[in-house]
């Protein structure tokens, strides 16, 4: 079973990042699973999620994470919320062991039409995965074929830097 990524995790494997200054390198093909399930999602007008599968290292800069895969499952979903369906987390366990990635590094979810931002029920969901400081959020708005990703310091998101590995 992955585990969810805590500040607390003691050992990391050492290995130095790709870029100088980034803490989030996705997958491409992560990314586009994510796009896609953010592009069927608004063909209803829903929302969607799922977590961000992968893997925590750590170099002279400190800590950063590579996304490898995604998972998801049933979701309650509408034009402006969406949460795990309750009846559906043995589906969400199951995505996530067969998912390529061994920890959940982050979670993903979309904003059709209204933009890439985190808001307050987001923040509070993130830290609810995470808790502080720690975990990474990607918004996808299909509408724009827009994606930001975010990182939360004490409760305020913030906007950083994401690079897409092929
Ligand atoms: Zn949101």
């Amino acid at each position: 079973m992955p585990k969810v990524i805590s500040s607390h995790s003691p050992n990391r494997k050492h290995r130095p990042r790709a870029v100088v200054g980034v803490r989030l390198f996705m997958d491409e093909g992560a990314v586009r699973e994510m796009i896609g399930h953010a592009d069927a999602g608004a063909a209803d007008r829903k929302e969607v999620m799922g977590l961000m599968m992968g893997t925590v290292y750590r170099d002279d800069q400190g800590e950063y994470a590579v996304v490898s895969g995604t998972a998801t499952a049933g979701l309650d979903a509408d034009e402006v919320s969406v949460r795990f369906d309750r009846g559906c987390l043995e589906e969400l366990f199951g995505s996530m062991d067969s998912s390529c990635g061994d920890e959940v590094v982050g979670w993903y979810h979309s904003h059709p039409g209204f933009g890439c931002y985190l808001s307050d029920i987001d923040v509070t969901t993130h830290e609810g995965i995470f808790g502080k400081d720690t975990g990474f959020a990607l918004v996808i708005d299909p509408d724009t074929e827009t994606l930001a990703a975010f990182g939360c310091r004490d409760g305020v998101p913030e906007k950083i830097q994401m690079i897409m590995m092929e």
